[in-house]
């Protein structure tokens, strides 16, 4: 699941999904996307595929907020250091 093409159409990261993957690192770039992403029908989901997905990678081949989690967090998760 790719949220910026395969989520339900009524996400918010359908609509600016630049927010959702923004240049550069560092959590502050993501604070709008988080607000929404914590309104989203689908967050649930959206967290477990992008954990799914990325099972096994370092932190910096992670990209983007999914489920309101930012790369350095959901690395976090696995106990990813870096
Ligand atoms: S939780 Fe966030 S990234 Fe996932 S589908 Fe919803 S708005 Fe998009």
């Amino acid at each position: 699941m790719d949220p910026s093409t395969d989520a339900p159409l009524e996400t918010p990261c359908r609509l600016d999904p630049g927010a959702w993957f923004p240049e550069g690192n560092g959590g502050r770039r993501y604070v709008t996307a988080r607000k929404w992403c914590q309104r989203c029908p689908v967050t649930t989901a959206c967290l477990q595929a992008a954990l799914d997905m990325e099972s096994g990678l370092g932190r910096k081949e992670r990209h983007g907020m999914w489920g309101g989690t930012t790369p350095r967090e959901r690395a976090q998760m696995e106990g990813v250091e870096g």
